[in-house]
């Protein structure tokens, strides 16, 4: 026998199957469809007949047999193809037949039996047991033995032939057969194929699928499915695959053995289909449709995972008057544009749709606090204000925003589209190019938090920022060693401010990364006098909040080239990260220590044991230092109070190499047993309020002397 073509196992299956020694396995209800695929490729003519006498179904072989494509045998009359002699005696054979429950069974001749030359043949038919129609079994009349012989041999040709794929694999899912045309389909050799794991021409995901099938194939389970092949040159083939277990006679799993149709095409319409109804053509973004679907889904997300959604409308400002005056074409072109900018303001997993017309839809999911939403909704309008250059055209326009926020506004998607269309039109009356909340008190903050972020890029060029210098004491020597450097807005109106009146606004306006750069550079420049009037190994410490720390990655070359240009070792400076950074993503936070420590800088773990650190991150983190927080000062000297707590602390900073100061120090007796707990340096009101350089220097050289 050659090797592309010897005998699938499914002749073996048939014939277990004649005999009567079904698998255990093979459950009652699986048993139509396994016949059903069995037969299909069975070298026996098999036919299902209507009682008209008209053929509705036929095998490979019975079309073969008939010499009509098997797509094509519906329609035809079975008669037609028994040789005239024969006829009158069928139609009474036929007659019985259906009319009888038992199988019928006669010999008469073809015309065409197989390729075309008649030939006697035994006949075998049987009513369906739905009484719609007629089986019948067309088999050559030689000796049983010859006969499957012959059947093998035409058997053969039949696969060989066949318009469909066909492959076989053994229990460990090597391929051991392929026809010529699963070879065609799949664009290789048939050298290529055999021997092969029938998953190496599968991708990943029609891999997981496939090997995930082969427990239900194991337990008997025939299926049809749409399996996704890779051809050799590369290419997708998605098939129709009718999957047929094999088992030998004592019921163990031998493979399966598949017969295959190329859907490629009508896959690759249904998708066009499905994207036409899906996407806008235009700018290639969800539409209406897809936009309702993921809305709910957010929606139904915020609702398990206690977040919120906020969702945007964009309405074009001016948009007609551009088409008007430029012609559609630049229309279009002017929003594909627009969508390509509004995409770059939002993260990849939030859902940017155009609803139609100039209207844009964003869903924002899964957030935490309105300050991000205010954020993006001021950056897109923005964005969409810049003038566009459009093939030698300019125009602008300007976009109206309107926010309504899940669960907060509405409770069905939409309420919350009609809520936040309402916000647009507020945006629209209060004069354009701006955005609205939908709820008054979100509205007036947002306000609010625009009016601040308005005065702090005042209050940098206005150099209204100050720094104060609180000291960082020697617990031993009582020497000043190092200092924080603490932030103060001297404003206009409301004098001096304090951190925590500012910082938010800062954070949630990303300026405090202009705040932070302008921090650090001072911290610098100050650092490098007191090296020299105070001691040459003084540092001072600058803080970094979790916000600005994870946006601040792109200034730490200009740091670099900063403090060169000071000619300032940078262990001079000491960058104190809160450990409720922490909790936002340990592995982000490596990599910016990790940058930290490349440019030279020290780091300190502020706030520690206030909540989300535990001992075991010091080891984790590359740290030099770690501040205590003066939470934990406050009990010191009570009952039971929490000098054990220290005494772990700077045991193992200690090992790890990390000093310890403690912080919130403002008595003696707080002083005297951090001393005996250990502890390398102290800060706290005790030794200074925060207090100008000018005072630091005083103070230091005072204690120094
Ligand atoms: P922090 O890092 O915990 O800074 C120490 C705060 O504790 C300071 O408040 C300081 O005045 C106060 N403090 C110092 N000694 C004592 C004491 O003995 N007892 C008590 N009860 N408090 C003491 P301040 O200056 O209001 O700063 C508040 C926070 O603002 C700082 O907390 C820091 O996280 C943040 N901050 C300050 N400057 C900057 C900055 O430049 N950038 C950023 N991102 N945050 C800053
Ligand atoms: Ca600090």
């Amino acid at each position: 026998m050659d090797k592309d073509v010897h005998m699938p196992a499914a002749l073996l299956a048939r014939q277990q199957l004649d005999s009567g020694l079904k698998p255990d396995r093979l459950r009652h209800e699986q048993e139509q469809a396994h016949f059903n695929e069995l037969y299909l490729l069975a070298p026996v003519g098999y036919f299902v007949i209507g009682f008209d006498g008209r053929i509705l179904q036929a095998n490979v072989a019975g079309a073969r047999l008939l010499g009509v494509p098997r797509a094509a045998v519906g329609g035809h009359r079975f008669r037609d193809f028994v040789r005239r002699a024969w006829r009158e005696e069928f139609d009474g054979f036929f007659e019985s037949a259906i009319n009888s429950r038992a199988p019928r069974r006669k010999q008469l001749e073809m015309t065409c039996a197989d390729h075309g030359v008649p030939g006697p043949v035994v006949v075998l038919a049987s009513a369906d047991g739905s009484g719609q129609a007629c089986r019948i079994v067309v088999e050559p009349v030689d000796g049983k033995l010859a006969a499957l012989e012959r059947s093998e041999e035409r058997f053969r040709r039949i696969v060989h032939c066949a318009d469909e794929g066909i492959w076989e694999i053994d229990a460990l899912g090597f391929i051991t057969f392929v026809n010529p045309k699963m070879a065609a389909l799949l664009g290789c050799e048939l050298e290529d194929l055999l021997e092969q794991p029938l998953v190496r021409f599968m991708d990943e995901e029609g891999r997981t699928r496939f090997e995930a099938h082969d427990v239900r194939r194991q337990h008997g389970r025939g299926e049809r499915a749409e399996l996704k092949f890779i051809r050799c040159d590369g290419a997708e083939l998605w098939t129709s695959a009718a999957t047929t277990p094999i088992f030998d006679v004592a019921g163990n799993y031998l493979g399966a053995l598949a017969l295959v149709t190329d859907i490629t095409r009508s896959k690759a319409s249904a998708e066009r289909i499905w994207h036409q109804a899906n996407f806008d053509e235009l700018t290639g973004l969800p539409n209406r449709h897809m936009f309702r679907d993921r809305l709910g889904q957010e929606m139904h997300r915020a609702d398990r995972g206690a977040t919120f959604v906020a969702l945007l409308f964009i309405d074009l400002d001016h948009f007609k008057e551009v088409n008007d005056r430029l012609g559609h074409a630049v229309g279009d072109a002017l929003l594909a544009e627009a969508a390509r900018r509004v995409k770059a303001c939002v993260r990849a997993t939030d859902t940017l749709a155009r609803l139609g017309g100039d209207e844009f839809t964003v869903i924002l999911a899964g957030l935490e606090r309105v300050g991000s939403v205010d954020r993006i909704a001021q950056a897109i309008v923005d964005t969409l204000s810049r003038p566009f250059e459009l093939g030698g055209e300019r125009a602008e326009v300007s976009a109206s925003v309107g926010i309504a926020l899940y669960p907060a506004d509405a409770r069905a998607p939409d309420e919350l589209l009609q809520r936040a269309d309402q916000a647009m039109y507020a945006s629209k009356n209060g004069g354009r190019n701006r955005y609205n909340f939908f709820t008054r008190d979100l509205q007036e903050a947002a306000l609010a938090r625009q009016a601040v972020a308005g005065e702090l890029r005042a209050a940098i060029e206005e150099q209204q920022f100050e720094i104060l210098y609180q000291p960082i004491i020697s617990l031993r020597t009582g020497a000043v060693h190092k200092a924080e450097a603490l932030l103060r807005w001297r404003h206009p109106t409301r004098g001096l401010l304090a951190p925590a009146q500012f910082i938010p606004f800062a954070e949630s306006s990303g300026m405090i990364v202009e705040i932070g750069d302008w921090v650090f550079r001072e911290a610098a420049r100050q650092v490098q006098r007191w090296q020299r009037s105070i001691a040459a190994d003084f540092q001072v410490s600058v803080n970094k909040s979790p916000v600005q720390f994870r946006r601040d990655a792109g200034q730490y070359q200009g740091w670099l080239d900063y403090l060169r240009e000071l000619a300032l070792p940078p262990q001079s400076i000491v960058v104190e990260i809160s450990e409720s950074a922490l909790a936002g993503g340990a592995d982000a936070l490596l990599g910016r220590l990790a940058q930290y420590r490349m440019l030279g800088l020290q780091v300190a773990l502020d706030h520690f044991g206030s909540g989300y650190a535990s001992m075991a991150y010091l080891k984790r983190y590359d740290i030099d230092f770690v501040k205590i927080d003066p939470s934990l000062a406050q009990t010191l000297e009570g009952e039971g109070g929490e000098l054990a707590l220290y005494e772990a602390i700077v045991a193992m900073a200690h090992k790890l190499g990390l000093k310890v100061v403690a912080e919130g120090v403002e008595n003696a007796a707080q002083r005297r047993l951090l001393l005996e707990a250990g502890c390398d340096y102290a800060q706290g009101y005790m030794f200074g309020h925060p207090m100008t350089a000018h005072d630091l220097e005083t103070l230091a050289t005072r204690i120094l002397a």
